[in-house]
């Protein structure tokens, strides 16, 4: 039995493992496992993802998910549309798949091309002792090998091939920036594994991003400036703008309404490569825009001020200046946490949140379980959850979580989101039970309380208005 190799396509598994069975040719082995001589064999979405898995027992489930360019596409989809699809692939039928996810519309089809890159041609050569090609860089806006910071090259292939990428050795031409973070973003999505982004979280997301860009006002409401925009996304993208796919999308005349057009149609889906140019070009990284979406999911607006409020576990202030400039300066942890009457825990957790290098060593997990881990922790799982799952203590999954400082952060603001929706919900029951601000806070102290502390403005908006002192008076004597 031939195993799939780490991050390999299902077009590129079938090959080998038909060259290795000794049929006399592909096509007779095809015939065997496939039932089928002629299928659009190097398809995005494959048609024969189920007889791979039924004679590799691979599962259905991991082939779509780590073997094809689907995780990316389904970020994008409704909840209902992916299930349509993912039933649709099962069985076999990948022409209804593409015209499902409204890609037809978007005219946006992958070419018959397949990329590879040269280096990692090289290197899989060295480990492996096979060629193969690698799903990541087939993801939609992938034009750079992350790992080798080159461009990818293009193979023209007629789908019904069957070939390996080429092993002779070609030159390799660094990437630009642009090209990187693309393809960066692209593979970072495709890693976020089922994750769905929803699309009215996504619609705020770049709303609030383009305010604090200065591309939106945010008067009584969000108004976009759609040309500006649209001009420093073209501008930004322009080291990328000889790929004729991006190109289609940044300079087709009749395409003016994009990116405005994202945030009409409800049910439209767009291709993802529509969407990674857009964020892309409002956020750094990828990380910053996850965060962003998993506050906005949780509530955050542009205007709430969050910064202190998030203190509240750790009780009063701590001389968190005089820790780190300790810290900087190379004091340990333990001379650094004694010296300002903290303890460890609480040095190690600053040090970890601005970034001062620390041991970062996670001992005994391998890299694609790291990973597995860290993409857990960024949807939001609690550790415990995490450790259950895995078959690991809860202190390496919290070693591996403190090996990211941005991350920490970002769990203790949805920490916080989480108290918030509770509070404002308790709140809300109460408001429908009495119509005093008296009356309410007796309903559901606890809660009044720590929106008092940490929600003031939106505590008072949403109360309702306080009875003046003469009324009161008068109310009493009734
Ligand atoms: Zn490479």
């Amino acid at each position: 039995m031939l195993g799939i190799l780490p991050n390999e396509s299902i077009y590129s598994y079938l090959i080998r493992y038909c060259l290795k069975d000794g049929y006399p040719t592909l096509t007779s082995a095809l015939k065997y496992y496939i039932g089928s001589t002629s299928k659009q064999w190097s398809a995005q979405f494959p048609s024969f993802i189920s007889q791979v898995s039924a004679f590799s027992g691979i599962p259905f489930q991991q082939l779509l998910f780590e073997h094809s360019v689907y995780p990316v596409y389904r970020a994008f989809l409704s909840k209902g549309v992916a299930n349509k699809v993912e039933e649709l692939l099962q069985i076999g039928s990948s022409l209804n798949v593409e015209s499902k996810m409204s890609l037809v519309a978007n005219r946006l089809q992958a070419s018959g091309e397949l990329k590879y890159c040269p280096l990692c041609v090289q290197d899989d050569l060295e480990n492996y002792a096979w060629e193969y090609w690698h799903i990541q860089h087939q993801l939609p806006g992938v034009i750079a090998c992350v790992a080798h910071q080159c461009k990818l090259i293009v193979f023209q292939i007629n789908r019904k091939r069957l070939l390996l990428p080429p092993t002779e050795k070609n030159i390799h031409l660094s990437a630009s920036d642009a090209a990187i973070k693309l393809s960066t973003l692209s593979e970072s999505l495709f890693e976020l594994n089922d994750f769905i982004l929803r699309s009215e979280v996504l619609n705020n997301v770049y709303r609030y991003r383009l305010v604090e860009l200065g591309l939106a006002t945010n008067n009584s409401s969000i108004r976009i400036k759609v040309t500006q925009w649209r001009e420093q996304l073209k501008q930004f993208w322009e080291p990328v703008s000889n790929d004729p796919q991006i190109s289609e999308i940044l300079n087709k005349h009749k395409c003016w309404q994009y990116p405005a057009n994202l945030f009409y149609g409800k049910d439209k889906a767009f291709h993802p490569l529509k969407h990674l140019l857009v964020i892309g070009h409002l956020f750094e990284t990828f990380d910053d825009f996850i965060a962003q979406y998993r506050l906005v999911e949780k509530g955050y607006e542009p205007t709430t001020v969050i910064e202190d409020k998030t203190h509240d576990n750790n009780g009063d202030d701590k001389p968190d200046d005089k820790i780190i400039a300790l810290l900087r300066a190379g004091y340990s942890l333990r001379k650094a946490s004694s010296k300002c009457d903290v303890s460890i825990g609480y040095a190690k957790k600053l040090a970890q949140i601005n970034g001062i290098a620390i041991d970062r060593r996670v001992q005994f997990i391998n890299e694609p379980e790291r990973r597995d881990i860290w993409r857990k922790l960024f949807i939001g799982q609690t550790t415990e959850n995490i450790a259950d799952t895995m078959g690991i203590s809860v202190g390496a999954v919290e070693q591996i979580l403190s090996c990211y400082p941005e991350l920490v952060q970002l769990r203790k603001k949805i920490r916080y989101f989480n108290k918030r929706q509770k509070h404002r919900q308790n709140l809300i029951k109460s408001i429908h039970k009495y119509t005093t601000r008296k009356g309410i806070r007796a309903d559901c102290s606890a809660s009044y309380i720590w929106l008092y502390k940490h929600d003031h403005h939106w505590l008072y908006l949403t109360l309702p208005e306080a009875i003046p002192r003469q009324k009161r008076y008068l109310s009493k004597e009734k």
